[in-house]
């Protein structure tokens, strides 16, 4: 699942941080996927996630639910996003890199597993993390002057 969502990074526009997110359904079929696209649409909400959640309702078309679908994505999912799994009722969360500067899924929050919740996705974190932090690493060498 990561590996997909590492081809779904390495589609992003080259203006973008390249984070891909890819949804499965219950028998890990693909139903969506998407990358990071801020600059692409001038979007500040345009994060991977949520461009493949959105995706995903729709190629279901049967409301907003997405019981029983996991979440792969390559980079670990910032508050807003982290929001958004909960909202979705997505089932499953497996991220790549840690992101110890905006993280919510255990690095700086652990939004998606608050016991305050009533909905509380399970999470596998740090899945392929090499080859996930060696994409974005890539990218902001590149984009240093
Ligand atoms: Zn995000």
């Amino acid at each position: 699942m990561i590996r997909a969502a590492l081809a779904a990074a390495a589609a992003a526009d080259p203006r973008d941080v390249p984070v891909g997110a890819v949804v499965f359904d219950a028998s890990g079929r693909e139903i969506a996927r998407a990358s990071n696209a801020r600059e692409a649409l001038g979007d500040p909400t345009a994060h991977a996630e949520v461009l493949a959640l959105r995706a995903a309702a729709r190629v279901l078309g049967d409301g907003w639910r997405l019981e029983g679908a996991t979440l792969a994505v390559t980079l670990e999912p910032c508050t807003m996003c982290a929001g958004a799994l909960v909202l979705s009722r997505v089932r499953r969360l497996v991220f790549g890199a840690w992101e110890p500067k905006t993280g919510a899924v255990g690095s700086l929050w652990d939004v998606v597993r608050d016991r305050r919740l009533n909905h509380r996705p399970e999470v596998r974190g740090g899945v392929l993390e090499p080859e996930c932090a060696a994409v974005l690493d890539a990218f902001f060498r590149s984009h240093r002057i």
